[in-house]
């Protein structure tokens, strides 16, 4: 039975990448220095993990920026604004990397980044291949290869040598067309020849095994993709003999797609079995009578940070011993470890009781020898792990709030009345002129705001000069708001370092790390909170006291800001001994509370932002169902305790609602703010088809440009949605929160918002 681990985090212990990349950027170390620093943390990865004992070790893991983008290096497909961009292209490469990664703008030149999305439902985002009708693949960077030969120098056994690579079915899937006229699973022909190459070349360097990441198989395939799987591997286990293919699945199960692996002879196939434990029983079955593949067990959770249950796996392992043997059996994580901090041992302050339970990519590599251990008989190991995860504390147990959650009713998921007769009350109350305008919530984050923060965090400021100093920043920005001549005003989140840490922090049952940080993309990183115990308000108020202090400073409405219970769940490690839905329901309940209290204080207006309600969607549509059961339900347990007159908004920070409409509409909050400029309102057809009942703001102004958009430009886009929608139910606002952008950009661009709006009034009402 082999160990082997799927990819290990490259951001370095002390982040020293992205810090490296960054000093690269702005020309502070050359390209040199900047491959030292590569090296050192490949050289550490794989030296940590022979010692580690794992049987085998990937390689070309690794990355500067993106693993999509060296596929896309790998494999040729560059699109030629990027090779004509005046840059050397020695070293590796690196500046034409970083231009498709970046952009480049120099001089005359001003070349846009490549697109960037999420990586399956992750909060890991890769850049997006891109295909012409006649893309044309070659093996054109040399990265894999040089990192093959680095990891023989520093491993003292070849063979455990593993590269990593994605597969062709799911780069292509990964990827999108250029132009409509072509699929591109049509192109996986001439991409199987290069993977054929690059797999021979890999094999005449010594190669013994190499790992083929395809987690398109977790999804619902399309006839398309399925006859290009096939025809892709038919032809690699026909012409690549001699080196031992792994296939890798991860994030979900493959039970629906069993039957594309008949007929290919490879070696290995790996399923992920924290994801969908129950597809082992099909595919043991499968394999112990139609395949003679090793199956590779993916027990470990490479998404979260709680220790595994020991007994569980093991019962996997020896189910599956029993039906295959030992030998074509292998234990691996579930999915490379990247989504995990990298070493819970430099976590100085998390209460030993909670750390006992935690595990980072590092412990997580041992995890898979205390198993090994476990199943040569060793008792001790397996009787120390049930211990702790039985062990029940009041850290992670708090009957009073658990309570709550069963107490919850029917009435508490529902508003009072429906909507159109909140609707006629919030008119008469709030007597808004038609086209209201609002934002997203948070201004711009200065420099001076970080420094403020950093020198509370130093000491070298009070609490309360600190919170004197965001006052000031609330005044200005009340001032600057009325000003402008917004209709409902915000206090612009100046206290706030991020949407979900802001809120952890102030809840019972979730921590920070200090040092837990993951990649996000590129070189940004972030530090997800730890869901760990029932989760309720620590004391008090979270934001009551900022908003009322804001609306002290105006005649105007302002409206109250909070973040909803998906988002909190989604962008936090959440704790893994009680179904999902209960922790979603205390954190609905606790922001039910505050938002109860912003009410008792005379704020009317209150927005939940739920940008990741998406992302949060499953793989595979079947289990969509019960997501939005528990999501739907979190949401409108957080803001439905209120009066009709209060007006409950909501943010989402993407277009594609087509196929969740309904659910949307489900929510039904009182407004919806979202992002449509840059589809130039493409979306709002689905609304309008699926004749949306509640009021919407579709943004007009595309906050993640620094253009500032023109009067008439924002009018138009006022007058197209005005064509789909009932314009007693349209609001004007961004499509997203201010604060990555520079304060004269916002100025100009939201007077032209308040100006388009105002036109809006006098050209599209018809007085009849
Ligand atoms: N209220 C938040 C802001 O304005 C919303 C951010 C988001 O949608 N991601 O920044
Ligand atoms: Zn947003």
């Amino acid at each position: 039975m082999l160990k082997h681990n799927l990819g290990y985090p490259r951001i370095g212990i002390r982040r020293e990448l992205k810090k490296a990349c960054e000093a690269y950027w702005s020309n502070k170390i050359d390209s040199n220095v900047l491959f030292e620093v590569g090296k050192k943390i490949r050289e550490e990865n794989w030296n940590m993990q022979e010692k580690a004992n794992l049987d085998l070790i990937p390689c070309n893991d690794f990355s500067f920026y993106d693993h999509v983008l060296d596929m896309s290096l790998l494999l040729g497909v560059i699109s030629n604004s990027y090779l004509s961009i005046p840059i050397t292209h020695d070293n590796n490469n690196i500046d034409l990397y970083f231009s498709m990664a970046r952009g480049f703008q120099k001089n005359e030149w001003d070349i846009r980044a490549m697109e960037m999305t999420k990586w399956f439902n992750t909060n890991y985002h890769y850049i997006v291949p891109e295909f012409d009708k006649n893309q044309k693949f070659s093996i054109f960077s040399n990265k894999i290869f040089d990192e093959l030969k680095e990891s023989k120098k520093v491993l003292k056994s070849k063979k455990k040598i593993k590269p990593v690579l994605i597969g062709p079915v799911s780069y292509l899937f990964l990827g999108k067309e250029k132009e409509k006229s072509f699929h591109k699973m049509d192109l996986i022909e001439d991409l199987t020849s290069i993977y054929i190459k690059i797999i021979k070349k890999l094999k005449d360097q010594g190669v013994h095994w190499i790992q083929l990441d395809e987690p398109i198989l977790v999804l619902d395939m399309s006839e398309k993709e399925k006859n290009a799987f096939k025809a892709a591997y038919k032809k690699i286990s026909k012409f690549c003999s001699g080196i031992n293919i792994m296939i890798t699945s991860y994030f979900d199960g493959i039970s629906e797609n069993i039957c594309l692996l008949k007929d290919i002879s490879i070696q290995a196939l790996h399923i992920d079995l924290v994801e969908d434990p129950n597809q082992l029983e099909k595919l043991l079955n499968f394999f112990s009578r139609e395949s003679e593949m090793i199956l590779s067990l993916g027990l470990i959770d490479g998404r979260n940070i709680w220790k595994n249950n020991y007994e569980n796996s093991i019962q996997k392992i020896k189910k599956s011993i029993e039906y295959l043997g030992e030998d074509r059996i292998m234990i691996a994580p579930n999915c490379s470890l990247l989504h995990v901090p990298i070493d819970i041992r430099h976590e100085k302050s998390i209460h030993m009781d909670i750390k006992n339970r935690m595990s980072f990519a590092r412990q997580k590599i041992d995890e898979l020898n205390d198993l090994e251990k476990i199943l040569k008989g060793d008792k001790s190991i397996l009787l120390k792990n049930s211990s702790l995860i039985k062990k029940s504390s009041s850290i992670f147990h708090n009957k009073r709030i658990k309570e709550k959650v069963i107490r919850i009713i029917d009435q508490d998921i529902k508003r009072k009345n429906h909507f159109r007769i909140r609707q006629n009350k919030q008119k008469k109350k709030f007597n808004f002129p038609l086209f209201p305008t609002t934002t997203i919530g948070s201004f711009p984050q200065t420099k001076e705001i970080r420094s403020f923060r950093n020198k509370l965090r130093k000491k070298e400021l009070s609490q309360d000069e600190y919170n004197k100093k965001i006052k000031n920043l609330i005044v200005d920005v009340i001032k600057k708001q009325e000003k402008i001549d917004l209709d409902v005003l915000v206090h612009g989140e100046f206290e706030r370092t991020d949407m979900v840490e802001y809120f952890s922090d102030k809840l019972k049952g979730v921590l920070s790390t200090e040092n837990g940080w993951v990649q996000s993309y590129g070189s940004r990183c972030v530090k997800p909170p730890v869901i760990y115990g029932d989760v309720d308000r620590i004391s008090g108020d979270m934001t009551v006291e900022w908003i009322c202090f804001a609306q002290s400073k105006t005649k105007k409405f302002v409206k109250g800001m909070l973040t909803g219970p998906v988002t909190i769940l989604q962008w936090s490690f959440v704790r893994d001994d009680q179904p999902i839905f209960h922790t979603a329901y205390q954190v609905a309940l606790a922001i039910r509370e505050e938002v109860l209290s912003l009410e008792k204080s005379g704020i009317q207006i209150i927005q939940i932002d739920e940008p990741a309600i998406r992302e949060g969607l499953p793989l595979k549509k079947k289990n969509w169902k019960s997501y939005f059961n528990w999501s739907i339900k979190a949401f409108r347990l957080s803001s439905y305790g209120v009066k009709d007159e209060t007006q409950i908004h909501t943010h989402m920070c993407y277009s594609e609602f087509n196929d969740i409409f309904e659910q949307i509409a489900d929510l039904d909050a009182d407004v919806i703010t979202m992002e449509t400029s840059r589809s130039r309102m493409e979306l709002l057809e689905a609304f309008s088809i699926f004749s949306y009942p509640n009021e919407i703001g579709p943004g007009v102004y595309d906050i993640h440009s620094p253009r500032i958009p023109s009067v008439e430009e924002m009018f138009d886009l006022i007058k197209k949605a005005s064509r789909k929608l009932p314009i007693k139910n349209i609001w004007i606002n961004p499509d997203c929160g201010l604060k990555t952008r520079k304060w004269e950009e916002v100025l100009m661009s939201l007077t032209n918002m308040t100006k388009a709006a105002k036109m809006a009034r006098l050209k599209l009402i018809n007085p009849s």
